[in-house]
């Protein structure tokens, strides 16, 4: 277990979120939040694929109006997920005149850079800080390097440029992100919000950057972080971004619950930045969320798809099954499952999983090794080779965590 950072809990509903709990995945709707019953389908798919706590933002009075309507919606489907709101610029005036969705939302996410300029900033924080005290609510003091509070940079660029040994504008941009936020947690704190009521989050679109205000925040305080690459991108590019960004700072127990902000390709599922998260989490040994499959690249000894098809049907299979199997098959989540192109290292990756195949190489004997718990299980033959496989899977999931037994790690 990588250990982690030590921080107090704070909790989102039903969520608690800190070191003393698992790091949390978190995402965000990108539909009108007015449009309740669009915005409601859209949390109960990303809250299905995983997310655990769900953001929408709250811009205007038609969106905060809809709130109520988009947590009943999901009550009648059987979700309480708890939703957090995004207010920039006038929360302030939304979470008075909307009480209700005050009352409903788990968390406030506050942009310190975004609460009004020059005496307006104070107070309009203030009224948004008692709010949350009214209910009882957590609020994340989100800071992000496109939205800075100009007031606080200016001030350290000023100190910075009186300096006799000036540092680099990135650096100063990061030291005023950290303050901007740490600052901004000690008058919620001063106006009677509790400490364990507030986490923190200060994202900059660049891995180097973000390693940097991350581990200087996790020096200064003890708040829950929210980790994330602002901006990540599209794509492959967006998640290997992401992937690059947050797992060092996870390596180093930084990091309290994570969004990776993917730009959804044209007509993608949004619930993808869940499945990437849960993804990162999994690769790193911090949380099991689904059984791995772990399938070789193939090579010129795998001439035929028919190997590739076999590691994709399994992979589908898996996560079409696991809604029903989370129910019914506690511990199926660490199952390791190993599809293999070949003896190369086909028999000895099988071995090491739970289960695994070994399908035949190129001019091999057209046979295929199943191995389960270590030892050799069968040898598939023929047309079926997939479908029998399967078969076998299905059965190694009911028998062995049907009975709630350990597996191998
Ligand atoms: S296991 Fe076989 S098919 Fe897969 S990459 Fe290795 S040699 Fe190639």
């Amino acid at each position: 277990m990588i250990p982690r950072r030590k921080t107090v809990t704070a909790w989102v509903g039903t969520v608690p979120v800190g070191s003393d709990h698992p790091v949390m995945v978190q995402s965000m709707t990108n539909t009108d939040t007015a449009n309740a019953e669009a915005t409601a389908i859209q949390i109960a798919q990303l809250a299905r694929a995983g997310s655990e706590v769900v953001r929408v933002t709250v811009n205007n009075k038609a969106a905060a109006a809809a709130i109520p309507d988009i947590v009943r919606r999901l009550a009648d489907v059987g979700l309480s997920t708890p939703i957090v709101g995004d207010f920039h610029y006038n929360g302030h005036i939304l979470l008075r005149e909307f009480p209700e969705t005050a009352r409903l939302l788990a968390k406030y996410r506050i942009n310190p850079g975004n609460v009004g300029a020059g005496q307006h900033h104070d107070k309009n924080f203030a009224t948004m800080i008692e709010v949350a005290k009214e209910y009882a609510k957590p609020v994340r003091i989100g800071v992000n390097w496109g939205s800075l509070d100009q007031t606080v940079l200016a001030r350290m660029m000023d100190e910075n440029a009186r300096s006799a040994t000036p540092r680099s504008g990135t650096d100063v941009m990061i030291d005023a992100m950290i303050a901007s936020a740490l600052e901004s947690a000690e008058y919620a704190e001063s106006l009677g919000l509790g400490h364990d009521k507030i986490l923190i989050s200060a994202k900059v679109s660049s891995a180097p950057e973000l390693w940097s205000v991350y581990r200087k925040l996790a020096a200064l305080c003890d708040y829950p972080l929210h980790l994330g690459l602002t901006e990540a991108g599209m794509g492959m590019k967006g998640i290997v971004a992401s992937s690059a960004a947050l797992a060092p700072l996870l390596l180093e127990g930084i990091g309290d619950t994570i969004r990776v902000s993917l730009t959804p390709e044209p007509g993608a599922p949004r619930k993808l930045e869940v499945e990437v998260a849960q993804q990162i989490l999994q690769s790193m040994g911090i949380r099991q969320f689904l059984p791995q499959v772990t399938a070789c690249p193939g090579c010129g000894r795998t001439t035929s798809t028919f190997f590739q098809e076999l590691a994709q049907k399994i992979q589908r299979y898996i996560g079409d099954s696991m809604p029903e199997w989370k129910l019914k098959y506690p511990g199926v989540e660490a199952m390791q499952v190993a599809v293999m192109g070949c003896v190369v290292n086909g028999p000895g990756e099988s071995k090491h999983a739970n289960i695994g195949i070994s399908l035949p190489g190129t001019g091999e004997d057209p046979r295929a090794p199943v191995y389960q718990d270590g030892q050799l299980l069968t040898t598939l033959r023929g047309p079926r080779i997939a479908e029998d496989f399967q078969e076998l899977l299905e059965t190694y999931v009911e028998r062995t965590y049907g009975r709630g037994e350990q597996v191998k790690s």
